[in-house]
């Protein structure tokens, strides 16, 4: 048996029960494979891979909350400590009703190469809870965050574990639990990012993850010979992924077609208009569908994804999973050449699987949404020196980094033999800088 191979039975054996874990490691060792192979003896040696794929630690805990009539609940709460290798865990807390330990074990997973490929230090984590703010007043989702944070702040710190947000967690719920945090601790450091301007929240993050997203999409259409100007591009989601993708998308001069949520999407051949989705999402914290009664020419299809519509680009950005390989197939017959990832992981693997082998322009999800905790990073420099950078300071470095990632993963791609496979060439190279730290720091 290879050692991705025994690796891999291992951890199947020990965690049986987490199949999006599970599915995500295999992914990821798969097209490691050429790297171990290179350096399979130091790899044993060194008991990386078995390292690699076991978190550092582990948190759980209960989240006792007060409902406003009353009525007590209980949630779970956690905060997975993958790895420090490179840098102080860095990653989202995701609130959604779908939160388990593998989800956020495959989510940390990801994370870890992600921020490697940043190029910045910071080490990866990830955490949450099975907790929904949807439906619920701002007194409910402050003090679940109060309780939640009560329970976090013993293991987190500026220079230990800095969370952030992702699904569920955006600045409103960022700032309860920087209040809570800095009620207890007593210190005002930069332990979260993702906060608001006036407590040292970092110009252009809220901007990041789409901004960067589009960035890299432009540098990989570009370095094709093809151009971002006048093309249909369709996006799922319409949180601030979503949004913001679009709105620098529509800078750049492509249209922007669709965009979706849980309970269906939204087709506006005209080109989306993002004031009116920022109102609906940003203010009255609605349903995309309520775009219809501001656009009324615009088309709303009930508990459907938008990957039907004919498009150039598609830029998934709301989840895991939500494009499946009928679906990548689909959207490769309609015409679509390129697929870039504002979420994590929302192509299976059959869908991967198409897009590579249709040879189309697919930027997986840890490189082409990396901009989000690029920024972070920004953030926490920002904190560390006291000093607040100006928009245009923090969007150019934003711009850099998006350029240099997709330099780095086509080149590591064409040096292990696998031109134009940036799946291969994204864990590589995301792999490459932590790997090197494990070995060089010993058997921790
Ligand atoms: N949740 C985002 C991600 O998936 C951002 C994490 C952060 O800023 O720490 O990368």
């Amino acid at each position: 048996m290879s050692y991705v191979s025994e690796v891999y039975a291992e951890l199947e054996r020990k965690h049986a029960n987490e199949a999006e874990f599970l599915e995500a490691v295999k992914r990821i060792l798969e097209s490691l494979q050429p790297i171990v192979d290179a350096n399979e003896e130091l790899y044993r040696r060194n008991a990386l891979l078995e390292r690699f794929v076991e978190p550092e630690r582990i948190i759980t805990f209960r989240v006792p909350w007060t409902d406003d009539k009353g009525v007590n609940h209980i949630n779970l709460g956690y905060r997975v400590q993958f790895n420090s290798a490179i840098g102080p865990y860095k990653g989202g807390l995701r609130f959604h009703p779908s939160v388990t330990q593998s989800i956020l074990k495959f989510l940390g997973m990801e994370q870890i190469l992600k921020n490697s490929l940043t190029g910045l230090p910071i080490g990866g984590g990830k955490g949450g809870a099975d907790f929904d703010p949807h439906g619920k007043s701002d007194a409910e989702v402050m003090r679940f965050c109060q309780s939640f944070m009560t329970e976090l702040y013993k293991y987190i710190g500026k220079d230990v574990d800095v969370p952030a947000g992702d699904i569920g967690v955006g600045g409103r719920e960022v700032a309860y639990m920087y209040g809570q945090y800095k009620r207890i601790t007593n210190l005002y450091e930069g332990v979260l990012t993702g906060k608001g301007l006036s407590f040292g929240g970092s110009l252009a993050r809220p901007e990041a993850t789409g901004y960067g997203l589009i960035y890299i999409v432009d540098e990989m259409v570009r370095t094709a010979g093809r151009e971002l100007a006048g093309k249909t591009v369709v996006i799922s989601g319409s949180g601030n992924v979503a949004q913001y993708a679009t709105e620098k998308a529509q800078q750049l001069g492509a249209k922007v077609v669709t965009l979706s949520d849980s309970d269906g999407y939204i087709y506006d051949p005209d080109g989306i208009r993002l004031d009116i989705v920022k109102e609906i999402k940003q203010v009255r914290r609605g349903r995309i569908r309520e775009y219809l009664e501001a656009v009324p020419t615009a088309k709303y299809v009930e508990g459907e994804r938008p990957w039907g519509i004919r498009c150039d680009i598609a830029l998934p950005c709301a989840t895991q999973n939500e494009i499946n390989g009928t679906q990548a197939g689909q959207l490769i017959k309609n015409g679509c050449w390129c697929v870039a990832e504002g979420a994590n992981m929302p192509s299976d693997a059959a869908a991967v699987d198409a897009f590579l082998a249709a040879k189309i322009l697919y930027m997986p999800g840890k490189a082409a949404n990396a901009g989000g905790v690029a920024v972070s990073a920004l953030e926490m420099s920002q904190n560390s020196e006291r000093l607040s950078w100006s928009f245009e300071e923090v969007d150019g470095k934003l711009r850099e980094i998006m350029v240099n990632i997709y330099r780095n993963v086509s080149e590591t791609a064409a040096r292990y033999g696998y031109e134009g496979n940036f799946v291969v060439g994204a864990n590589i190279a995301g792999f490459e800088k932590v790997s090197n730290a494990m070995i060089a720091q010993g058997l921790v």
